[in-house]
């Protein structure tokens, strides 16, 4: 049966459209990571490295933040470090390893920087109020996949415990930070906030309360 009008069809084609982009861009990382001798998972990896503050650099919180497991990122990382791009040192517990870029890393990650030009090209043309709605679509999208454990790590306003919703009349600037103490435009929705920290139920504990609760 065609559904071409429903909700449930919209929803469909929206899916599949999310879907097509995903392989798209998956596509992408593939040829560029292989244009530097990396696999996508280490060209993420060093990205993530060149960008993130030193707190976040070390094995567990890439996996966590690319969704695999502690040892496959681990492999990653020792990959890393035989290509001379990444070294380990003793972090500030003195426990875990932090991770830097050699010189040789840093200009791999320059050279990645532009990976996703095509998509980022492909935005540039829609209208901004148009990007605007679909960047708070998406995290609105994102925050119920993390509720339904889909989705591990995002440090995102829509998952933030300071995150007001639908606090403000004005339809383009509705939310509120309370620890910025700002209204947030939905153009100003943040991905990778260094502030962010977790609403209850997108915590690990918390999801681990909604389980149990549920049972
Ligand atoms: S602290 Fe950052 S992530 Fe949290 S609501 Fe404010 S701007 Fe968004």
């Amino acid at each position: 049966m065609t559904d071409t009008d429903g909700t449930a069809g919209l929803d469909r084609r929206l899916a599949d459209a999310l879907e097509r982009l995903g392989h798209g861009m998956r596509s992408l990382a593939q040829r560029t990571a292989r244009e530097h001798g990396l696999s996508p998972l280490q060209q993420q990896a060093v990205l993530a490295l060149a960008r993130h503050p030193q707190t976040r650099r070390e094995v567990a919180a890439l996996a966590a933040e690319f969704d695999v497991t502690t040892p496959t990122m681990s492999d990653a990382v020792t990959a890393l470090e035989r290509k001379e791009l990444v070294t380990r040192s003793p972090g500030a517990d003195g426990r875990r390893r932090s991770l830097t870029l050699t010189d040789a890393g840093q200009e791999v990650a320059r050279g990645l920087s532009s990976w996703d030009d095509p998509l980022t090209d492909a935005l540039a043309g829609i209208p901004e109020a148009d990007r605007a709605t679909t960047l708070h679509t998406l995290l609105r999208v994102i925050a119920d996949l993390q509720r339904a454990s889909v989705v591990s790590v995002t440090r995102m306003c829509t998952t933030c415990r300071f995150f007001g919703r639908d606090e403000h009349p004005d339809p383009a600037v509705p939310h509120h930070c309370h620890l910025l103490r700002t209204p947030l435009p939905l153009a100003g929705l943040r991905t990778d906030c260094p502030e962010h920290e977790p609403e209850p139920s997108h915590s690990p504990a918390g999801r681990r309360k909604q389980r149990t609760s549920a049972q």
